[in-house]
C-alpha cells in the first residue's frame, strides 16, 4: 500500500475524534511529504536532533510531536516549534520544558507518561508518582507548560488480554484525573495494537510502520 492510502484508510477507520500522529522517525523527508500531501499534519518524532532537522526544511504548519524520552539538555533546540511532547515523566523536565517555552513567548502541550509495562526498558511513571507530580504545587508557576493528558505504551506481546488490561488502566486513571485537570489527550496505541486502545478511548495514537513501512 502506498503512505498516502494508509493515510486515508486511517483517517476513514479513526474518525474524527482520534488524532493520527504519524510517526516518521528515520524515515526521509519525502516519505513525510507523501503523508503531508494527502492532508496529514501531525508527524512523530523520537530524537530532538532528527525531529529540528525535519523541521527546518519541511512545511510550517506541520505540528510536531516529540514521541520519545527527553533528555532535558535537549529541550532547547525543539522549544521553538514542538506542539506537543508525550512521554514527560519528570517534574525536572517540566520545568526545563516550562523555561524553554518561556524564552520563546510560546506555551507547550505536554503530556504525562504512565508506565503500565511490565518491561524495565519502559520510561514512565507509576501511579502514585504521577498523580505526586500532579500535586506539585511548582506547577502553578509554570504558565508556559500545558498538560493535556496521559500517554502509555502497553507491552509488546501477542496476549491481547494482557494489552487491554494496561490499556485498561490508562483509561482508568486518565479519567480521575481527566476533570480536575482539565485533560483532553490520552495518546495510547501504536501500529501494533491501536484497535485494543480505541475501547478504552484512545483519543491520539502514534502509527509509524503501517503508514511508512518497517524500520530497519
Ligand atoms: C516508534 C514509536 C511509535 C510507532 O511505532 P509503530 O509500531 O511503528 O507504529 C509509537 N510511539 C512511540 C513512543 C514510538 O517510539
Amino acid at each position: 500500500m502506498t503512505i498516502a492510502d494508509a493515510i486515508k484508510e486511517f483517517k476513514d477507520e479513526l474518525g474524527e475524534e482520534v488524532t493520527l500522529v504519524a510517526v516518521s522517525k528515520t524515515k526521509p523527508n519525502e516519505l513525510l511529504m507523501q503523508a503531508y500531501d494527502v492532508g496529514q499534519r501531525d508527524f512523530g518524532e523520537n530524537k530532538i536532533q532528527e525531529m529540528t532537522d525535519k523541521h527546518a526544511s519541511l512545511p510550517k504548519d506541520i505540528k510536531w510531536h516529540m514521541v520519545g524520552h527527553v533528555q532535558s539538555n535537549k529541550v532547547k533546540y525543539m522549544a521553538p516549534y514542538v506542539h506537543m511532547v508525550h512521554a514527560v515523566d519528570k517534574y525536572k523536565t517540566l520545568k526545563e520544558i516550562n523555561k524553554r517555552a518561556k524564552q520563546n513567548d510560546r506555551t507547550i502541550n505536554c503530556l504525562l507518561q504512565l508506565k503500565i509495562a511490565e518491561e524495565d526498558s519502559k520510561f514512565g511513571l507509576s501511579e502514585t508518582d504521577l498523580k505526586d507530580l500532579l500535586a506539585n504545587p511548582g506547577l502553578q508557576d509554570m504558565e508556559h507548560v500545558k498538560i493535556r493528558g496521559l500517554m502509555g505504551m502497553a507491552t509488546f506481546t501477542e496476549d491481547e488480554r494482557h494489552i487491554h488490561a494496561e490499556f485498561e488502566k490508562l483509561e482508568r486513571v486518565y479519567f480521575e484525573l481527566k476533570d480536575n485537570h482539565d485533560f483532553d489527550t490520552l495518546s495510547m496505541g501504536m501500529s501494533g495494537d491501536y484497535q485494543l486502545a480505541i475501547p478504552h478511548h484512545t483519543n491520539m495514537v502514534r502509527i509509524g510502520s503501517s503508514i511508512f513501512g518497517k524500520r530497519d
